[in-house]
């Protein structure tokens, strides 16, 4: 495997091109950014970390059936996964109420939602990622109505797995970000899923290990990243 020229560079990762078409390596830095890139930091060893947790969590939902990107782990920093054309919807799903779900609709962070929710966001740093809705998706023709089904089904699905896989490690899965692309015309899980993407609350105590010790500057931002790797790597 040769790997190639960088092809995109964003926030938290660099997409390197490879000499077989079908692959790329996506390789994980530790530049850290919030609130549409107006708050910019590193936190130490982030993308040693997020390539490791990303890596267990993609085994995971392959084993539970949910196709991911994810082929192996390089090194450290780098793994090679199936080149995506992302279709350019943020897909969230929540469990408790937190973040800008909590600001739009004025609830508290943290109260219990009777099923999950499943939002999804055009992807455009621009604008801010707004929200849309399944109407804009489909008359856009960022996704076919199967395919936007289908992305729906596997984001709860992909909610389940991991929401099981957290509370066995004493943690809460609060909402998660997940993006999907097409590999050969098939639907994939891409980019990434780690404590940048996922809110995180440990269980009794509610204390959050996730990026949003970033954010609001919380304080132990690497111990946070460093303990759920512990927890989900072993
Ligand atoms: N999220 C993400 N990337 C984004 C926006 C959100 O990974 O560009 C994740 C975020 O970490 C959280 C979930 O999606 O786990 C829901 O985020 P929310 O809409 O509450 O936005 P935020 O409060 O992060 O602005």
């Amino acid at each position: 495997m040769k790997k190639g020229e960088a092809f995109y560079e964003g926030k938290a990762k660099i997409l390197y091109a490879t000499d077989n078409p079908d692959l790329i390596i996506q390789h994980f830095k530790d530049d850290a950014t919030a609130f549409n890139a107006q708050k910019r930091g590193t936190i130490r060893e982030k993308g040693i970390v997020n390539n490791k947790i990303s890596e267990v969590l993609f085994r995971l939902l392959e084993k539970e059936g949910v196709p991911t990107h994810f082929v192996e782990r390089l090194n450290d920093r780098e793994m090679l996964v199936r080149r995506l054309k992302i279709i350019p919807v943020e897909v969230i799903v929540r469990n408790l109420v937190a973040g800008s779900m909590a600001q739009r609709l004025g609830l508290e962070e943290g109260t219990p939602l009777a099923r999950p929710v499943l939002e999804h966001c055009y992807k455009s740093d621009p604008l801010g990622d707004p929200m849309v809705t399944e109407s804009h998706i489909l008359a856009l023709g960022w996704a076919s109505e199967a395919e936007l089904q289908q992305i729906q089904a596997l984001a709860f699905r992909v909610n389940e797995i991991l929401k099981e896989f957290f509370d066995r490690r004493n943690l809460i899965l609060v909402d998660f970000k997940i993006e999907f692309g097409l590999h050969r015309g098939k639907l994939y899980v891409g980019d990434e899923i780690c404590p940048d993407t996922c809110r995180l609350w440990e269980k009794g105590s509610l204390e959050k290990l996730d990026k949003d010790r970033f954010r609001r500057d919380l304080g132990k931002v690497e111990d946070a990243y460093q303990e759920v790797c512990r927890r989900v790597c072993g």
